[in-house]
């Protein structure tokens, strides 16, 4: 390939498409950034998706490399642990790093968004190229065809990625070419989200914490914004007497929330014009391979590898993927066709590891933390983390405040976990032992 003439296309210009242009001009290509939506610098919003979120380690040291992270963090809001919602009494704040100074950060997704497209087309050579919605791709020759608003389009690329999202057209179109396999789990959940103003003037819940309203088989969580208000978000199930479409009118929202969330209802005006008019999102898990073909057309962040959001890493992952493939192309001398595979190799079980372990956090995040059984887990496993520091490190730390692989996190805390079972094995063999002898004294006598 001629990086002077020949022009790589990027499909979707969201997070991971637009840091991707970026490094790949640092790498002296040019590339056609191509999004279905209008500029979304022109401030038209899209209802529907989430509003912020929470950026940890993994997406800082992405943007860190491009000399992004100031600039985003400038307006980040740090969230230093869970605040937990009971349905009646206070609610309680658990840290979530043993030091207590450790956050994660609500950003909005729109202005990070934004910051990202920026820095894409202030490159020399990066042209974005919008209101195009990809319909067709041949993955053996890289044509591609768009529906646009003045009808169809076509343009040819030597490497085409898609960083096009959980509903890829680019895995859909290697899909149609027989390429790939794919599997889509969707959760028995959806997601609504509703907004908190300001409350004169300032936050009106505490804008330190991540907020949850563990409700058992549901929750509500809340992050905080720039501009003073929350984004709160329902997750509930999309079928039965829980489900969203459950609640049919102004008074059945109010009774509602009047009983399952009584702390929100006063500071949450627009409750019933949010609950009826914002959509219901879905959620799962994507799961695809191979994920490229021909050594000329890939896939990464949610196009490859969408999870669940529980764990607020589905951004976090496809940033740092891009940084995994910046680092293939070097090792493979930019030669895609040793570069693809290779990235796929070394990300493929990070992203079925994340993907796990987000599930698994939706548990956590619903139900268990309401539990005092898991508070108390939470403080053993803190002062563990003191008490070894760098020996013992807790799967939330290892996850969101280190960059250290998902697959290898999984594999740490398991050993980690085996350990203390076997300490906790030795301490009660130990104690039987004592007993047993303090009990034969006894009975000697
Ligand atoms: C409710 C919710 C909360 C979340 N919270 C967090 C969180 O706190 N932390 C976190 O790290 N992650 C979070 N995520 C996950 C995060 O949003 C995604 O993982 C992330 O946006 C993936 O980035 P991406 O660039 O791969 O895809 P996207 O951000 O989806 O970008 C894809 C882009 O491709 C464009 N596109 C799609 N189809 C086409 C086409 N045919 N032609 C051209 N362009 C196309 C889209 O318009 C879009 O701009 C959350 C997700 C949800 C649903």
């Amino acid at each position: 390939m001629n990086r002077e003439h020949d022009e790589i296309a990027v499909v979707g210009a969201g997070l991971a498409g637009c840091l991707l242009a970026c490094f790949l001009a640092r790498r002296g290509y040019r590339v056609a950034l191509y999004e279905r939506r209008p500029d979304p610098r022109t401030g038209r919003v899209e209802r529907g998706r989430s509003i912020n979120l929470a950026l940890s380690e993994r997406g800082l040291d992405a943007l860190r490399r491009i000399g992004l992270d100031e600039q985003v963090m400038a307006d980040a809001l740090p969230m230093r642990g869970r605040m937990i919602h009971p349905v009646a009494g206070e609610p309680q704040f658990q840290s979530y790093s043993s030091s207590g100074d450790r956050a994660i950060n609500s950003i909005s997704r729109g202005a990070l968004n934004n910051a990202l497209l920026d820095a894409a087309t202030a490159r020399p050579g990066v042209r974005a190229v919008f209101d195009h919605r990809l319909v067709g791709l041949d993955p053996a020759t890289g044509d591609l065809t768009f529906e646009t608003p003045e009808g169809k389009v076509t343009a040819n690329a030597p490497v085409v990625l898609g960083a096009d999202g959980a509903g890829s057209a680019v895995r859909g179109q290697l899909l149609a070419h027989g390429l790939l396999t794919e599997s889509l789990d969707f959760l028995d959940y959806g997601y609504k989200e509703l907004t908190v103003p300001p409350a004169g003037g300032d936050f009106a819940l505490d804008p330190d914490a991540l907020h949850i309203w563990p409700r058992g088989t549901s929750m509500m969580i809340a992050l905080p914004n720039p501009d003073r208000s929350f984004t709160c978000t329902l997750f509930w199930p999309t079928h039965g007497t829980a489900a969203f479409a459950s609640l049919g009118s102004p008074a059945a929202i109010e009774r509602h929330f009047a009983e399952h969330y009584p702390d929100l209802v006063p500071l949450a005006p627009n409750l019933v014009d949010d609950y009826q008019h914002n959509p219901v999102g879905v959620l799962g898990t994507v799961r695809c391979t191979p994920w490229q073909a021909n050594g000329k057309v890939g896939l990464l962040g949610d196009a490859a590898h969408a999870i669940v959001p529980f764990y607020g890493q589905g951004a976090n992952c496809a940033l740092e993927d891009v940084v995994e493939l910046d680092r293939c192309l070097d090792e493979c001398g930019d030669d895609w066709s040793a570069a693809l595979p290779l990235f796929q190799q070394r990300r493929q079980g990070n992203a079925e590891a994340i993907a796990r372990m987000a599930l698994a956090n939706f548990v956590e995040m619903r139900d268990k933390v309401a539990s005092p059984l898991f508070q108390l887990g939470r403080r053993v496993e803190h002062a563990l983390e003191r008490a070894l520091p760098g020996r013992y490190v807790s799967r939330y730390e290892l996850v969101s405040f280190s960059t250290t692989p998902y697959a290898e996190v999984a594999r740490r805390v398991r050993r980690q976990h085996q350990a203390l079972g076997v300490v906790a094995a030795g301490a009660a063999a130990l104690l039987v032992g004592a007993a047993g002898m303090v009990l034969g004294r006894g009975r000697r006598r």
